[in-house]
């Protein structure tokens, strides 16, 4: 028994301090990151225009709670639509509550509409979180388990299958939302058939559904426009976000647009630290820096080179199954479980994280540089070939 609850499967490592895109252990071994403590060091670590911004907040004013106005959090909205195209904002304290509040936001847009019985439909290996309501969201029987009941009100189709969600539209007049990953991250980085997006939009028009994406991976940059959506020419009723917004400071987003930002009002939700000055000071320096370093164009560009270049060195091994992602978000699938690679990249100086058991994830900070990339290429195809011998 240890003091803090069992609930995690942890490495036997852990980390003193962290620079840029490098990480260092107890015994001063560097690290490359390319994990980024799960998509969340999107500047990596100990940017100083983070750093900064937690300082001199921290020196003028921390919490004051929702009860009254707050001048950053304000700002940071502001910021957050002009980039997304959304109308408003609920700051939430991580991605799972973010994803609570637009689950709560389709509920009550049902019931306006005279549904008392809301329906959303969920995609197949979706993950949005550990709450009750995100669990259940989730496409993954593992993280349901002994959690039973489950919530009602989730209906699931297949990642990505536009036909599967037009016959629900035939045989459910429940169905007031659709919630969908544009990439999905636990789930194994599976992305979605090019023309997807555009024709959910479409049925979601037609249908009179809320389209939900859930962001809270792959926003903030990390696919290479701020927002995955933005690859293509429309705009969700409802998008979250979490993970690389703070750069480690907790907090998310659930941003709304149209009929979806008019529905929860005064009361309906909240959260006491939700969009405290703290965090939203450094979410706003983490949003500016993106802007300003043009990190997304970066992620877009060295991505697609890492992409490439691993589709080129190891495309044609029969270890390898696929490789895929967008920007900074990759995944490479193996034909057999491979979670032994964590270990064996981190005894070389290499931080990566294996999801859905076979499918090696990369997640590096967006401010990686071209010889940093190199080097992640290089070692991740070593790795990747002394594996396949000795399989
Ligand atoms: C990580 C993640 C979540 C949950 O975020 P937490 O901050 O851990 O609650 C939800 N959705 C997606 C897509 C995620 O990657």
């Amino acid at each position: 028994m240890t003091a803090v609850m069992n609930t995690y499967g942890r490495l036997p490592v852990s980390f003193s301090h962290g620079k840029n895109v490098y990480l260092y252990d107890q015994e001063g071994h560097e690290y490359l990151d390319a994990i980024s403590g799960i998509g969340v060091n999107a500047l990596g670590h100990a940017h100083p225009a983070v750093t900064e911004a937690i300082k001199s907040q921290a020196d003028l004013l921390i919490h004051t709670s929702n009860l009254y106005g707050i001048e950053r959090q304000q700002k940071l909205a502001e910021s957050l639509c002009a980039i997304s195209g959304m109308e408003s904002v609920f700051f939430s304290n991580s991605g799972a509550e973010a994803n609570e509040a637009a689950i709560k936001i389709a509920r009550l847009y049902g019931h306006n509409n005279g549904i008392d019985l809301p329906q959303i439909v969920v995609m197949d290996n979706a993950f949005h979180g550990r709450t009750m309501a995100t669990l259940t969201a989730s496409g993954n029987r593992k993280i349901q388990a002994g959690f039973e009941p489950l919530l009602g009100g989730f209906l699931r189709a297949p990642h990505g299958d536009i036909e599967a969600l037009k016959n629900i539209a035939q045989n459910n007049r429940n169905v007031v939302a659709v919630l969908v990953e544009p990439i999905q991250g636990e789930g194994g980085i599976n992305v979605l058939p090019e023309n997807f997006m555009p024709q959910l939009r479409a049925l979601c028009d037609q249908q009179q559904w809320l389209m939900m994406l859930d962001e809270v991976q792959s926003g903030n940059g990390r696919t290479g426009e701020y927002f995955a959506y933005q690859h293509h020419d429309l705009l969700p009723d409802v998008v979250t976000t979490a993970k690389g917004l703070g750069n480690g400071l907790p907090i998310g987003a659930c941003l709304a647009q149209g009929k979806a930002a008019e529905t929860l009002g005064p009361g309906n939700h909240g959260s006491t630290y939700g969009g405290n000055p703290l965090v939203c000071a450094a979410a706003q320096a983490v949003v500016d820096t993106i802007a300003e370093q043009k990190l997304c164009d970066n992620a877009k560009q060295l991505g697609n080179w890492l992409i490439r270049g691993f589709r080129e060195q190891l495309g044609d091994k029969a270890i390898i199954k696929d490789i895929r992602g967008q920007g900074l978000m990759i995944g490479i699938e193996l034909t057999q479980p491979c979670g032994e690679l964590v270990n064996q990249a981190r005894e070389k100086g290499l931080l990566i994280n294996v999801t859905a058991g076979n499918v090696i994830r990369l997640l590096p900070p967006l401010i990686i540089n071209q010889a940093q990339a190199e080097i992640l290429l290089a070692s991740i195809v070593d790795i990747v070939n002394s594996f396949a011998e000795s399989h």
